[in-house]
Parts: C-alpha cells; structure tokens; sequence
C-alpha cells in the first residue's frame, strides 16, 4: 500500500473491522470497517490489487458488490474514485463503510465462502482507511448463523477470542492484518511442537488422512528448517490445508501457510512408505514453511514496503522462489525423510522440466522474475516458447550455486542462506539487487559474478551434468517415454525415437506448438485438433505409435481442424530429444567426489 507519511502508530486509534458471512449460499460475506476519527476533508479507502506471493495483478475490489457508509447512524455518501478506491463524504466520525464481498474463488489467493466452510485473505476483504497503514487494527470475525462445530484456523493474534473460536483478534497494522488468511468451518486439526513452538495443521474438505502421521512429520521438517536458521522467527504457526479432488497450490504468510492439494496426497493410515502423491504435499508445505526465512522475512528491498496498488518489480524472485524451491526437497533428504536416490529422482525430474521447455533459451530467470506479473502468471499456449519458469529454472541455479559455492569447500548455499538470515532477514533489512551476487562472491571468496551474468542474467545451458560428476552424481539424459514421463527413473517403456515438436492436450488438441519444431515447421499451430496421423484415426496411442516406430526424417502426413477448417500438413520427422533426466550416485566416485557428495547429500 502506497502511503504519504503517517502519523506515529502509537497516536492512531485501531481500525475495526468486521466480517461476517452474509448469505453462504449466494457466497457473500459482509465486511465493515470502522475509522473513529475519519479525514476531515473525507476519508478515503483502498483495496489491494495484489496479493504478496502470488505476483499478478488480481483487482479483488471486483468481487465487492455493495457499498454503502454511515456514520452515527445517518448515511454517508462514499463514491468510487478508481478502480480499487472510495473516498466518503466529510464527517465527525465514526465512520463505517460496509460491503458484501462475493467469495467464490476456490483457491488460496482470495475468499470463498459456502454453507460448509469459509475462507479469506484479508487482501480480498480489508479496505484500507487511506493514512491509517500504520493504525493497529481489530477485527471480529464473526460465525455464520446457525452453523454448528465451526472452529477458526488462523494466527491472527488473539484479542478476546478463544484459540480456534469467534471473536476478536488484533493485528499491529493493515500490513500484518493481511498476513494471517482466516480458515473457518468444520476442520480436522493436529498439533505438534517444533523448535519449541507450537504448530497446528487444520485440514478442510473431506478426507480420512493419518493425522498423527503427518504431524509427525511435518515435525520433522519443520525442526531442520528452524535448526538450519538457528531458531524460529514465529511464535506458533499454521499449515491450513484444503483437501479436494484435485487442485494444487500453496502460499506463503508470516507465521502460517494455505495450502491446497488433492485428497489422494494426503497419507492414509496403515501407509508407511511415502507415495510420489505425498510426497508433493510433503515438499510443498516445505516449501511454504521455508518462506517463513526466504521471502517473508529476508525480502527484497522493494519488498520491504509492498506498494498494493501496483506491479512491485524486482528481478530477483529466481532466488526468493528458486532457492526455496531448491531447499523444499531438500530439506526432505536432509531431516530423513527421504534418502540420497530419492532426493536425486526429484532434481532430475525438475531438470526434466526445465529441458524440455524451449523459453529457458529466450528468457532469463532475472527477466522471469521481473515479467513474472504479466508473463509467468499469465500463460497462454506461447509460455513454454517463451518463458522460462523462475521456481524450476530457479532451483536448480540454485543448485548450481551450491555447487559452485562448494567448489573448494571454501562455503555452501547453506552459508549464504544463513548469512542472509542474520545481515538482512534479522534485522529487517532489505536485500538489494545486487545483494545475493555480491554475497556469493564473498563467501566464495572469489568473483561470481561471472556465473550470474551466465546463468541468472543469461540464458547459458547450465553445466550441471559437469558440476554433480564433481560431487559423485551420474546425470544422463534420454528421450522420453512418453506422456507420463517425469523423468528420474530409467524408463518405464520404450524411449519415443522421433518428435513431433508439440504438446498434444487429451483432447489431441495441440497444446503448445514449440519453436523451430517439426510441426511448426510443417505449419502446425496451438489449437489445432488432430484428426487423423498416417491416415489412422488420432487416438493417443496413434501418435505414440508414429513417435516410437518412426524413422527420423521419414514425413508423416496429418490432419487436422483449425477451428472447423481441416488443413493438411506433411511433417518430417525429427529425433527425439535427449530431455528427460536420471541421476544416480556414482557406483565408484574419487575419494575427493565421494566426500563432497556427503557435505552435500548427507553419508
Ligand atoms: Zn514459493
């Protein structure tokens, strides 16, 4: 929120807030806000366009549907003035502003609300009296009427309400007001305690997992986390979790995180083995817990003061999410969840990922980051040609960097990490631009700044197969083996020994078409529907016949309906790339490899 010099904190009376769900069933709550001693020449207020973690402009004053002010019980005229702004008419005070805000967004960026369960972020909900930033706050959350064993997830402190209940909480400021997203409903929760802080876990949506399990270990992750920074910076934390059928998605607050996942993702009882599902959910919530540090409290400079009404550029998300993406599973490995092949099988899936998009040759991971608000959150049928994605190309630049940094055993990502925390993210400093790259250098103890013009700035291949030979790790690439293949394991069936250049959707509908590919050579486009390959009917296994069977540089002729029009194309045949990736430990490594892959990976 953008601000012009508030008076000191301590001289502003609280902001009050109420919210209430107003009719469940058409998804409405209704929000007030109540500013004692309003702006003598008339109040305005705002409402964030954004909301911090997720870098896309979202305009939630979309969703308010109805306002109206009064003060001492008399109207107030209140008149739009942008598109997330109101300003009302002068008056003594106090003044309310009411709105009923449509909640119905199924995902952890905004507010939902039905007969079973209610959920917000106060970005979607709050206005802001214009000049009250810096005000403490007080809210009371309110319970729908009728609704029995509805509990309240949230870290909102607490100012009157019982833990998990109605009432009131208090926040600092509208800053940290917008920070604890609010879960209500009938919940399953677990508690555990970790580094000496307590957490809790609320699930929602309807599910049967093993919760004495998954307080177990997320036990275990979350005390490596806090040792590896030496201590929490929270003084209890919140995973809400919403389970569905499908859907995932996750996002970082100051002392909880929302999660969504599927249902199946959650482990059931008499499971002990990790799935691949919960695994996801395991490095998930690690990952969001890990932002606790590297985002939340270490920030980028222009972060320190998020400017809601706008983009907040900075080209330095590749670290705050690629690192964290990095340390997500390897914080898995490291607290023994998982072990060394385990761990390996997941970094080659994320350099499968990253190799077989084409944009990692066109664009940057610094210019990821700064476009990331119209390119990355934005992605259309051009993305994979286009763009390259600062969380998977990120984590592994950040691995790259860890190498690097332990080249000569001289320091190591986890020094770098751990001397951001204690000269930035401690003391509550912003990390400029150049801030990491410097850093590197100086732990290093020799100029870096090679590597990031190369690989943060640039769009070089990144030399991992080189730099994890040096540490005992086999990194092979081979084609892949078909449309279920990750990568990380030898291959499941036969290796695809042609291309055809595209992304084939279940539809047979060409999803991405990529550039210089055989099918964009032959004239093919994204949104094309394939009707016939070889003269055969186009089924999945139809192409994927043509795709192991084929000779490279043989033409294979396809039809296809571009809207209602059928084209014809002859497309030549291209290799299979070499893009999906193994990695294993190296049977027989030097002595020297041998004792880095165990500073690295763990005996
Ligand atoms: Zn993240």
């Amino acid at each position: 929120m953008s601000t012009s010099s508030p008076p000191a904190a301590s001289s502003l009376p609280p902001t009050r807030y109420r919210i209430a769900p107003h009719d469940p069933h058409a998804h409405l709550f209704e929000v007030s806000v109540t500013v004692a001693h309003p702006d003598a020449t008339g109040q305005a207020f705002t409402l964030p366009t954004w909301i911090p973690g997720s870098y896309l402009v979202r305009e939630f004053a979309r969703h308010f549907v109805a306002v109206r002010a009064e003060c001492d019980g008399r109207a107030v005229a209140i008149a739009k003035t942008r598109k997330d702004g109101w300003q009302a008419a002068p008056c003594d005070g106090p003044l309310t502003v009411t709105a009923l805000v449509y909640a119905f967004d199924l995902s952890v960026r905004t507010a939902y609300l039905d007969a079973n369960r209610g959920y917000f972020n106060g970005t979607a909900v709050f206005m802001c009296p214009v000049g009250r930033e810096d005000a403490p706050t007080v809210v009371d959350i309110v319970a729908p009427a009728g609704a029995t064993g509805w509990q309240v997830a949230t870290t909102l402190p607490l100012d009157g309400a019982k833990l998990n209940g109605f009432g009131t909480y208090a926040a600092t400021d509208y800053d940290e007001l917008i920070d604890h997203p609010v879960e209500m409903g009938v919940l399953a929760t677990t508690s555990f305690t970790a580094g000496g802080v307590p957490h809790d876990i609320a699930i929602a949506g309807r599910q049967h997992a093993d919760l004495p399990r998954l307080a177990r270990d997320f036990t275990q992750i979350c005390q490596w986390q806090i040792d590896f920074f030496g201590g929490a910076p929270f003084s209890r934390y919140l995973f809400q979790v919403l389970a569905l059928p499908d859907g995932y998605g996750g996002l970082e607050h100051r002392s909880s995180t929302s999660l969504i996942c599927r249902r199946d993702e959650l482990p059931r009882s008499g499971d002990d083995d990790i799935s691949d599902d919960y695994l996801k959910l395991l490095g998930l919530a690690s990952h969001e817990y890990f932002h606790a540090w590297n985002v939340k409290r270490i920030k980028p400079l222009v972060f320190m003061r998020y400017d809601l009404t706008q983009e907040n550029y900075t080209r330095q998300l590749w670290a705050f999410e690629g690192i964290t993406s990095y340390y997500d599973d390897l914080a898995l490995l490291r607290c023994g969840l998982i072990d060394a092949p385990r761990y390996l099988e997941q970094l080659a899936r994320a350099i499968t990922l990253v190799q077989r998009g084409p944009g990692r040759m066109t664009q940057s991971v610094a210019d990821s980051s700064f476009d990331a608000w119209i390119k990355f959150y934005r992605s259309d049928e051009n993305t994979p040609n286009a763009v390259v994605s600062y969380y998977a190309k990120g984590s592994l630049v950040a691995c790259l960097l860890d190498l690097e940094l332990r080249r000569d055993g001289a320091s190591s990502l986890d020094a770098l990490m751990r001397t951001l925390w204690q000269r930035f993210g401690q003391p509550g400093i912003g990390v400029p631009e150049d801030g990491i790259q410097k850093l590197a250098s100086e732990l290093a103890g020799r100029d870096l700044s090679g590597f990031f013009e190369r690989y943060v700035e640039g769009v070089d291949e990144l030399p991992l197969s080189a730099m994890l030979s040096d540490v005992g790790v086999d990194m092979t690439l081979r084609p892949t083996a078909g449309a279920k293949d990750r990568g990380g394991k030898p291959a499941a069936g036969v290796v695809d020994r042609c291309t055809l250049g595209v992304r084939i959707g279940g539809d047979l509908k060409l999803a991405n078409v990529f550039r210089d590919g055989v099918a964009a050579r032959a004239g093919l486009s994204a949104g094309d529907v394939l009707v016939a390959i070889d003269s055969i009917k186009a089924t999945s296994d139809a192409v994927a016949a043509v795709l192991t069977r084929g000779t490279p540089g043989s033409v294979v002729r396809v039809h296809a309906f571009r809207r209602d029009e059928l084209i014809t194309a002859d497309i030549t045949l291209a290799a299979a790339p070499c893009d999906t990736c193994v990695l294993t430990l190296a049977p027989s490594p030097s002595a020297n490899a041998l004792a880095r892959r165990q500073a690295w990976l763990g005996a």
